[in-house]
């Protein structure tokens, strides 16, 4: 890895390993930003290093252990110094009919979606606090914005992710720690792959209500995350910024 400074920024990237927190931390990587980028699959992490290079940093921990996050941060903050940018773009997502969903499938969906993103941002905000800086990231969906069927633990997950993104501005702010969030429309990633692949009508449902005609590309989330972690987005925060090629505001 390579050696830095301390004014090196240092950004962590859940699920950066792939779609799009690969796509963030790539942006970052070329913004001169060391990049953290946590999954749970090393295999896919090493390749995301390989590809990114000494600014990229991949670490196997899966978040839903909520116990080892604690220990994890305070681990990166001693290896680095400090942490100035968090995004919690780490998200599962499970399409079955409503009377389909079990307790166990809805539970596991909010603990990967909305708990452990709460517990990393707690342990990340409290090593920000001291510096009185910081820029966190969560990364919504389109299905916090308007009704889909079929995803109904993962609506309810990032309908509070959206909430906790506001709550979170309003506290934070005044201490210098900026809080914002992404709803990405429907990007070309595997899990888009796997929510509209065989399933024509939903796809049709997609491109039809989306005016630029198209998935975005991961890329495009990368450019909105480091534009809101940048001088130029000093004061913007408690804002849910669609990327989505118009698809929120679609007839
Ligand atoms: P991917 O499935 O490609 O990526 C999800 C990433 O999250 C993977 O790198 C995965 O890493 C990581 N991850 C999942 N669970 C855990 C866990 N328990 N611990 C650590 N890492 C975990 O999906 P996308 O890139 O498409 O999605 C990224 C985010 O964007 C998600 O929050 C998703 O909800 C959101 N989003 C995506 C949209 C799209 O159209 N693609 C639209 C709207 C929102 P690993 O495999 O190594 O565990």
């Amino acid at each position: 890895m390579k050696t830095h400074t301390t004014t090196q920024r240092i950004a962590i990237v859940t699920g950066g390993g792939s779609g799009i927190g690969l796509a963030i931390a790539e942006k970052f990587v070329q913004a001169s930003i060391l990049t953290i980028i946590i999954g749970r699959d090393q295999k896919k992490l090493g390749a995301a290093q390989k590809q990114l290079g000494d600014l990229c940093e991949p670490v196997c921990q899966d978040l839903d252990d909520l116990a080892a996050i604690p220990g994890l941060i305070d681990q990166l903050v001693h290896r680095h110094g400090h942490i100035d940018i968090l995004v919690n773009n780490a998200g599962i997502n499970m399409k079955k009919e409503f009377t389909d969903v079990t307790d166990e499938d809805f539970e596991r969906i909010l603990h990967t979606n909305l708990r452990s993103v709460f517990t990393v941002s707690r342990e990340v905000v409290r090593t920000m606090l001291p510096r009185g800086k910081g820029h966190i990231i969560n990364i919504s969906s389109m299905a916090a914005q308007y009704g889909i069927p079929k995803v109904i633990a993962y609506t309810a997950s990032k309908s509070a992710v959206e909430g906790m993104t506001k709550a979170m501005a309003v506290e934070l702010s005044p201490k210098g720690i900026l809080v914002n969030c992404i709803a990405p429309g429907f990007i070309a990633t595997d899990m888009s792959s796997k929510a509209l692949d065989g399933d024509a009508e939903r796809k049709q449902k997609v491109f039809s209500r989306t005016p630029m005609g198209r998935l975005g590309d991961p890329g495009d989330i990368g450019d909105a995350a480091l534009f809101l972690a940048s001088e130029q987005a000093k004061y913007v925060t408690g804002v849910i910024l669609p990327v989505d090629g118009g698809n929120s505001v679609g007839f």
